[in-house]
């Protein structure tokens, strides 16, 4: 699966954190950093994740206008 984080709407709630700690990290008290392509196993947690976001700044799959179906050996950078 493939996500995109809208920094420019992400206000560091961290909500995202605590649901899918293995995809997304905050540093620092705005600094967040993701996972773009995270493991199949990852993915009702992200969903979760997004879903509790107060502001949408998370998007999934097709939103995210880069689904690559399975996500296997995604270029994860
Ligand atoms: S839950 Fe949303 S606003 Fe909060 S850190 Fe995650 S992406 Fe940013």
């Amino acid at each position: 699966m493939q996500i995109v984080v809208d920094l420019n709407r992400c206000e560091g709630y961290a909500q995202c954190v605590f649901l899918a700690p293995k995809v997304f990290e905050l540093h620092g008290e705005e600094a967040l950093l993701y996972a773009p392509a995270p493991p199949a196993e990852q993915a009702e947690r992200v969903r979760q994740a997004a879903a509790a976001c107060p502001v949408q700044a998370i998007l999934v799959g097709e939103q995210a206008g880069a689904d690559t179906g399975t996500g296997a050996g995604a270029d994860v950078r």
